[in-house]
């Protein structure tokens, strides 16, 4: 755990509430990975360092074990006006060195319930679509713009997105993928700072901190219009595409 994270008291006793509140957010992580049947942490050779996992990324790298001190410094979050509302954080699942990043907008009902994202209609669909490029849920890491449910499934507001987004960032600076897929215009809008409707975003690589991101159709947004499909298969193919020269 890094100790940057804790207050920078020294003569100080230690901060009760803010190392409860890392505890507290370790043992969440920790629960999510043994539900995904990922026991111990990622290890990195000596030789290799974090900044050989991947390759042209985000300003900063950080080792794959740093997720869970992410996790951990989140706690129990209250940085925002959502948490009164939500039943869990959902942090992110997947490979925490995973060369392809999905990021959808926010935890819905099922998700908030569960504490993991896209398990629901939506997430089952993310699957296929996931499986549809020969790859397993398992392999590629799964995450959204915001952690915690929005009353009615709401879009997320500016002033949540502040309070959030830097942790994203700090979970992408440890993943380094090489790919990212938003998932929906809100997620693109986000990442790529831009008004652009999703219909022109989607179907080209954009730069996304020295990551290939493509935009593409919400999953959402295919179940109420499944003649959209075919779009996202192209995109898809795109990124296939990418992946497999890495
Ligand atoms: N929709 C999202 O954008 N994210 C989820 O996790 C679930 C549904």
């Amino acid at each position: 755990m890094r100790s940057d994270t804790l207050s920078p008291c020294t003569d100080q006793k230690p901060d009760l509430a803010e190392l409860r509140e890392m505890v507290i957010g370790l043992r969440h992580y920790l629960e999510e990975e043994r539900k995904l049947g990922l026991e111990g942490w990622p290890r990195v050779s000596s030789s290799s360092g974090a900044k050989s996992l991947s390759g042209p990324a985000m300003g900063h790298s950080l080792a794959p074990a740093e997720l869970p001190a992410i996790r951990a410094e989140l706690g129990d979050c209250r940085r925002c006006k959502l948490h009164p509302y939500r039943t869990q954080i959902v942090f992110g699942t997947g490979n925490p060195q995973a060369k392809l990043v999905f990021i959808g907008e926010a935890p819905g009902r099922d998700e908030d319930l569960q504490g993991e994202p896209f398990v629901g209609q939506a997430g089952q669909l993310l699957n296929k679509i996931i499986q549809a490029i020969q790859l397993r849920r398992e392999e590629v890491y799964i995450a959204n713009i915001i952690k915690c449910r929005p009353p009615e499934n709401r879009n997320p507001e500016p002033d949540e997105i502040a309070a959030c987004e830097p942790f994203l960032i700090k979970q992408l600076q440890v993943i380094r993928p090489r790919i990212i897929c938003a998932l929906g215009a809100f997620a693109a809008q986000t990442l790529l700072k831009t008004e652009e409707k999703i219909s022109s975003l989607r179907g080209n690589f954009h730069e996304y901190q020295g990551i290939l991101l493509m935009p593409t159709y919400h999953p959402a947004f295919l179940l109420r219009n499944p003649g959209r499909k075919r779009e996202v298969w192209e995109d898809m193919k795109k990124i296939k595409k990418e992946y497999d020269r890495l």
